[in-house]
C-alpha cells in the first residue's frame, strides 16, 4: 500500500510487492512526496530531467499549445509546433541531417531507426542486408527490436527465444577491457578490429547497421569512449557500407555538454535517436534524425516510411521539446554543464574517490557513472546477491537523494554502478550536496554489504 492510499494499489508497478512512495510536487532539482519528505533529484529521473522540474517556459508553452491544438493525426495533418521543432532540431544538428521523425519515447526511436535503415536498403536494391551489429552491455530500450539490439544479458535472457538474432561485440570499457600495456588509441582500433572481423563473419555485405550508444548509459554506468575509437568504427561501417545507427536518447540533448554526444567523438552517424533530455519529461517525446540520403532513398523510392504509430508528433509533445531546447539555448546550459563537468568530477572524486569500494568514477558534464566494487586491487564485484546497487539506492532515498543505481554493470549478471545525471540548472552547492550526500549512501552500503 501506498502512504495516502488506504486501499492497495491498482497500478501494476514495477515491482508488485511493493509501492513506490507518492509524489506529489516538483519545484528545480526537488521533487516533494506525499509524506512531506523532499528527494533532491541528482538523476533527473532516468536522465530525463534536463531543466528540472516546473520550468515556467515550458509549463507556459504546453499550456499555450494546448489552448491551440492538443492532437491531430498526423496521416491528415502536420502541425506548426512539429514543423518548428523539425526545423530547430535539424539547424542544430551535426552536417547532413535533414529530417527528424517524431515519436513517444526511446524505444520507440529505437525501433523507428531500426526500421528506417532496414526500408533505405531496400529502396537502394540491397534486400540482403538483415543483420544488425550491436555491443553487449548495451541498453537500447524494452520493445522487442530495441531490447534485441539491446545487449544487456539480464533484460534479455526472458525473452531471448523472441527476440530478433543479433550479433554483439565489445563495449568501449577501458576500466575492465583495456589491456594492461595498451594504449586508449590501440584499445580502440582493436574495438574496431572486431566489429570488422563481425561483419566480415555475417557476410560482407549482409550487415544492416552498427547500433552503439555514444556514451553506454543504463546497464554499463557511463562509457565514455577512448579517443579515436567512434572514427575507426565509422571507417569501418564506411568501408562495408554498414549504416552506423547513435543512440543518444540517454546521453544526447546537451547531458555532456553538447547538443549531441556525438560531436565530441568528432563523427555524424546515417540514424540518431534522441528522447528523454529532448522533452525533458515534460512529456513523452523521442525522434529520430535522419540523413540526407536515407530520407532521398525513400521520397524517391516508396514514397513513404512504412511505419507509424499514433501519437507522431503530438502538438503537446513537440511544444514541450521545442520550449525546452529554446530554454537550453538561451540560458547558455550547454556551456554551463561543459563548465560543470570538471567541477562535479573533483566533487565526486574528493568524496568518494578514496572509499574502499569505489572502484571507477567517469563520465562528462552532468553524465557520471561510479563503479563499486568488493576489490579495488582485482576489480572484483560484489555478489550480485548482495544487490549492493539497491542498497544504494535505497539509502540515498533515506537521505532524500535521488541516484539511479543498476546492477550487472560487468556483463548482465555482476557488478554495481551509480549514474547521476542531475538537470543542467543545478548550481555548484547542488553537485556538492549531491556528492556528499551519494558518498554517505555508498558509504553505508557497501560497507554493509562488506559485512554480510
Ligand atoms: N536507449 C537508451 C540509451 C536508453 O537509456 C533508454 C532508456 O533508458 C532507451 C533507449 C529507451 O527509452 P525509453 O525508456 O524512453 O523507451
Amino acid at each position: 500500500m501506498s502512504q495516502s492510499q488506504s486501499q492497495p494499489s491498482r497500478v501494476f508497478h514495477r515491482h508488485l510487492r511493493q509501492t513506490p512512495p507518492v509524489a506529489v510536487s516538483a519545484k528545480g532539482m526537488t521533487i516533494r512526496g506525499a509524506d512531506g519528505r523532499e528527494y533532491l533529484d541528482a538523476s533527473g529521473g532516468a536522465a530525463v530531467s534536463s531543466l528540472g522540474h516546473a520550468h515556467p517556459d515550458v509549463l507556459a508553452a504546453m499550456h499555450a499549445q494546448i489552448d491551440r491544438i492538443a492532437y491531430a493525426h498526423t496521416s491528415f495533418f502536420t502541425t506548426e509546433v512539429a514543423e518548428e521543432l523539425a526545423d530547430d532540431l535539424i539547424a542544430h544538428a551535426p552536417a547532413g541531417f535533414s529530417h527528424a521523425y517524431f515519436v513517444s519515447g526511446g524505444s520507440e526511436a529505437m525501433e523507428a531507426a531500426l526500421k528506417m535503415a532496414r526500408q533505405y536498403f531496400l529502396e537502394i536494391g540491397q534486400p540482403q542486408r538483415t543483420r544488425f551489429i550491436a555491443r553487449r552491455q548495451s541498453y537500447h530500450g524494452n520493445t522487442l527490436g530495441a531490447l534485441a539490439v539491446g545487449g544487456n544479458a539480464w533484460r534479455r535472457e526472458p525473452f531471448a527465444p523472441i527476440l530478433m538474432d543479433a550479433t554483439h561485440v565489445s563495449p568501449c570499457y577501458p576500466y575492465r577491457e583495456m589491456r594492461e600495456g595498451e594504449t586508449p588509441g590501440q584499445y580502440g582500433q582493436r574495438l574496431a578490429d572486431e566489429l570488422e572481423a563481425a561483419i566480415r563473419a555475417q557476410g560482407e555485405d549482409r550487415v544492416i547497421a552498427f547500433v552503439a550508444e555514444t556514451i553506454g548509459g543504463a546497464t554499463a554506468g557511463v562509457l565514455t569512449p577512448v579517443p579515436g575509437y567512434f572514427q575507426a568504427v565509422k571507417r569501418v561501417c564506411d568501408r562495408y557500407g554498414v549504416l552506423l545507427i547513435l543512440d543518444e536518447v540517454m546521453c544526447g540533448m546537451g547531458r555532456t555538454g553538447a547538443l549531441y554526444a556525438c560531436e565530441q567523438e568528432g563523427v555524424v552517424p546515417d540514424l540518431i535517436a534522441i528522447a528523454k533530455g529532448l522533452g525533458g519529461g515534460y512529456q513523452p517525446v523521442g525522434a529520430v534524425l535522419a540523413q540526407r540520403h536515407i530520407v532521398e532513398a525513400m521520397t524517391e523510392g516508396s514514397g513513404f516510411f512504412q511505419h507509424g504509430h499514433t501519437y507522431l508528433g503530438h502538438p503537446v509533445a513537440c511544444a514541450a521539446a521545442l520550449a525546452v531546447q529554446r530554454v537550453i539555448r538561451r540560458d547558455h546550459l550547454l556551456q554551463r554543464v561543459q563548465a560543470n563537468g570538471p567541477v562535479f568530477e573533483r566533487m565526486l572524486r574528493e568524496s568518494l574517490g578514496t572509499q574502499r569500494f569505489v572502484g571507477d568514477i567517469r563520465g562528462r558534464g552532468h553524465f557520471w557513472g561510479v563503479e563499486l566494487v568488493a576489490d579495488r586491487a582485482t576489480k572484483r564485484p560484489f555478489d550480485p546477491k548482495l544487490r549492493v546497487h539497491a542498497q544504494v539506492k535505497a539509502e540515498a532515498m533515506k537521505l532524500g537523494l535521488l541516484c539511479y543505481p543498476f546492477g550487472g554493470t560487468v556483463d548482465g549478471r555482476s557488478g554495481d554502478h551509480v549514474l547521476l545525471a542531475p538537470p543542467f540548472i543545478a548550481g555548484e552547492e547542488h553537485l556538492q550536496d549531491i556528492a556528499t550526500r551519494l558518498s554517505r549512501a555508498v558509504a553505508a552500503a557497501t560497507e554493509s554489504a562488506n559485512r554480510n
